[in-house]
């Protein structure tokens, strides 16, 4: 198979793979910090409508605010975020970051008040907007799309894997065909993409990861977040750990596989994450995972030992056979 010979010089990094900070400087000229925003959200995988139990890794207890007493409104929670930056000399940027849920789940004016709330507070640049595949409308992604002729928007599907039985396994409560009907109706909007999954899912081996990172690799995604799976105490997953009944993935089938899936993701698809951190008090398995840096070091010196890099084999062989 014949490979890209260099690496894309428009990513100005060092790095073998097109991270958020280099975009970022790429795009605005500068570093940009995202500010992390609970806004009460729940989802319809733990109110009730689909279900209760939610997701099968999702612990479920949202975020350290919402448990520490009534959620500050977003121009408070903007306002401590920069102060957290404050002491960054080059943090004069900021995306406000809907993460917490499913945060386009919920009537059009209460989301329409809390993104405009949010692009309203200065130094604000732009939405990123997490949210499940099976709870956009149209009306609010022509929101989006307004609000992308002046800021920069991404929304964020949670797809996890684009296998359905693996979707039924962890209790999803969508499909991979409702993914890619959220993305062909969110492309061509000016709304940037970004797709979440997860590596070590039950049941699943190297081929179907590679095959969900081939799928999103022919789709209009601008962005990737690879997480890996955790157990957590008190989830479904860590109730199936501490019996017996799934292992975790190892470390170097972990890094090996996202060194896989970089390869054959496109050169411009910004790669936003590539672990998984946090949960210290509920943290169960692997235990290498605890460690982020040590992972993000290892994935970087197996592109190097391979002498590859993202997108070396995008676009060629996606589907052999
Ligand atoms: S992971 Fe997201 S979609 Fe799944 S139950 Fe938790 S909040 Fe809901």
């Amino acid at each position: 198979m014949h490979l890209t010979a260099m690496k894309p010089e428009f990513w100005n990094t060092a790095k073998r793979y097109y991270d958020l900070k280099s975009y970022f400087i790429n795009t605005f000229g500068c570093k940009v910090y995202k500010i992390q925003i609970d806004a009460g959200f729940t989802c319809p995988n733990r109110d009730g409508t689909l279900a209760t139990g939610g997701c099968s890794y999702c612990d479920g207890r949202y975020s350290k605010l919402r448990r520490s007493g009534p959620l500050p409104a977003v121009s408070r929670q903007i306002e401590a975020g920069k102060a957290l930056y404050s002491r960054l000399r080059d943090a004069k940027k900021f995306i406000a970051y809907f993460q917490t849920a499913s945060n386009t789940y919920g009537p059009y004016e209460h989301l329409k008040s809390l993104y405009d709330e949010a692009l309203a507070q200065e130094d604000i640049v732009g939405l990123a907007v997490g949210t499940r595949p099976d709870c956009v409308e149209d009306a609010i992604l022509d929101l989006f799309e307004e609000y992308a002729k002046k800021n920069q928007v991404w929304l964020e599907y949670g797809l996890q894997s684009i296998h359905d039985r693996t979707l039924a396994l962890i209790n999803r409560g969508h499909k991979a065909e409702t993914f890619l009907d959220a993305v062909a109706r969110t492309a061509h909007r000016r709304i940037n993409i970004c797709v979440h999954i997860i590596l070590g899912l039950p049941g699943e081996n190297r081929d179907d990861m590679l095959t969900t990172a081939r799928v999103i690799a022919g789709l209009p995604v601008d962005g990737i977040k690879i997480h890996l799976l955790l157990a957590l105490r008190g989830t479904v997953l860590g109730e199936q750990y501490e019996a017996g009944k799934i292992t975790m993935i190892q470390k170097e089938e972990y890094v090996a596989t996202v060194a896989d899936i970089l390869e054959i993701l496109p050169s411009h698809m910004v790669i936003q994450r590539l672990t998984a951190d946090g949960y210290r008090d509920i943290y169960l398995a692997p235990e290498w995972g605890k460690n982020k840096m040590n992972v993000l070091n290892a994935i970087d010196r197996e592109l190097e030992r391979r002498g590859t890099w993202q997108g070396i084999r995008s676009g060629r062989d996606l589907f052999p056979g």
